[in-house]
This record gives C-alpha cells, structure tokens and sequence, in this order.
C-alpha cells in the first residue's frame, strides 16, 4: 500500500496569505509517520520565514495508477554572475528552436509568488494557465529511492518535477529559478537533459519561478496540465 504525502506552508503578511513552500512524497504504509515528521518540521522551518499554517495531506493511491519513468541526464555549466547564467540560458533555449528567448526570459525573472508554473504557449507566446496568480503546480511525483526530506534538497526534487514534468507529450522545455533567498543556482531543462546554471539570480533575492514551454502541435492543454496536475510519476534514477 502506497500513500501520498504533501505539505503547504504559509505565513500571514499583512492582510495577505504569502505561500512560503511545499514538499511531498509517495510512501509506503511503514514510512508513512516519519515522512508526515519530517514534511512538518520542514515546513515549520522554511528559508523563507516561519510558516503561521502548515497543511498536511495524505491520500491513499493505488500502485497500478503509478507510472514509472527514468530521470533526466544532469550537467552543470558554471558561470560567475548571473548576467552571464542568463546569456547561457538564453542560447540553449535558441538552440531549442525557440524564436524568442528573451520573452521566456522576461516572464521567468518577473515572477512573484507564484505557486505554481507559468505555461507558455511558443507558438502564439500566451500563458495557458487558467489561474494566472497562481500557475500549474505539479503534484504527484517522487523519487523511487528514499532519502531524507526533513530539508530541502533543491537539485534533487527540481530534477524529480523537472523529469516528470518533461515527460508530458507537449512540454518541450522548462527554465528555473528557485524562490529561496540563498539558492542562486536554477536550470533548463530539455527532453534529454537537465542543465543547471550556477548563478541565475542574486542571493538574498526572493523572487523566483518555473515557466514550461508548451508546444500545442503536440497535445491539448487540458490534458497536459491534468497529467502535470494528477498523474502519479515515480522517478529512477
Ligand atoms: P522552488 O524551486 O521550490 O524554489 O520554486 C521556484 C518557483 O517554481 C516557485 O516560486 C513557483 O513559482 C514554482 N514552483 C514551485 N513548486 C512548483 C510545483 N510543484 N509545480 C510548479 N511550479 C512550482
């Protein structure tokens, strides 16, 4: 019997509910209680200021719902500033054959507070998200080994949401930055290969955010963000 386990965490701003992370995981019935542990701890102590809600949800799945697929290839370009992380990223989205890069750009470092991806249409450059403040948040995915989930380890759990998120018929590429003040690194993602830049944004800055490219020769939207939203993925690495 396998269970899925997701924790939110948020805090009060003002009048405002500011999300400040989320972390899950698909376990088996004897791990359940320490994974439920360590998602709480972790979501009562996050980077991004102590939560004032954490919200735990488990839900039973049924293990033939599952699909089973193989991680990302990963390479890291170095760079020193993120000038320069940002003139890289610009030139592997080109060779992608996406005819403007900067737009993608644009969108990725004007982001705030989204929970959520933006979903980026490159044929006519519209979003396709239905809720725009929010984005698509992809859910129901973990990797197949365990590993301990009491902090976050940005690399491996964007790889897991990168490889499973890649894996959709009509996403073709994903861009990065992570919202953590002091994680300076994000990545391109492609169908092959996840790409990590090592400086795409200033430390101490928290704004950050995901932008899928989504190509609609390839699938319908609908039934790309039902399986971003609701297939359950677990990755092998
Ligand atoms: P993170 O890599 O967790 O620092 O997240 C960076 C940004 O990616 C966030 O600000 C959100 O806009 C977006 N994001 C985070 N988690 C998800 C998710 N599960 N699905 C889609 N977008 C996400």
């Amino acid at each position: 019997m396998k269970y899925s386990v997701k924790m939110r965490a948020s805090k009060n701003n003002d009048k405002e509910n500011l999300h400040i992370g989320g972390a899950e995981s698909i376990v088996d019935e004897e791990d359940l209680l320490n994974i439920i542990n360590s998602l709480a701890s972790r979501g009562l102590n996050h980077s991004r200021g102590q939560a004032d809600f954490v919200n735990i949800k488990i839900n039973k799945v049924r293990e033939e719902d599952i699909i089973n697929i193989r991680a990302l290839k990963t390479k890291t370009i170095e760079v020193d500033t993120k000038e320069e992380g940002l003139v890289v990223m610009e030139k592997l989205l080109n060779s992608m054959g996406i005819e403007n890069p900067q737009r993608v750009i644009d969108l990725l470092i004007n982001t705030k507070n989204m929970r959520g991806a933006i979903i980026l249409n490159i044929l006519s450059l519209e979003r396709m998200e239905g809720d725009l403040d929010k984005g698509v948040r992809v859910t129901n995915m973990d990797f197949a080994s365990r590993r301990d989930i009491s902090n976050k380890n940005h690399f491996k759990e964007a790889l897991c949401l990168a490889t499973k998120t890649l894996n959709a018929k009509a996403i073709i590429g994903e861009v990065c930055i992570s919202d953590d003040p002091d994680y300076v690194t994000g990545y391109l993602a492609n169908k092959k290969e996840y790409i990590r830049i090592t400086k795409l944004k200033e430390r101490g800055d928290l704004n950050g955010g995901r932008v899928f490219l989504y190509d609609p020769r390839l699938d319908t939207i609908e039934n790309t963000i039902d399986y971003l939203e609701n297939q359950l993925v677990i990755v092998h690495e």
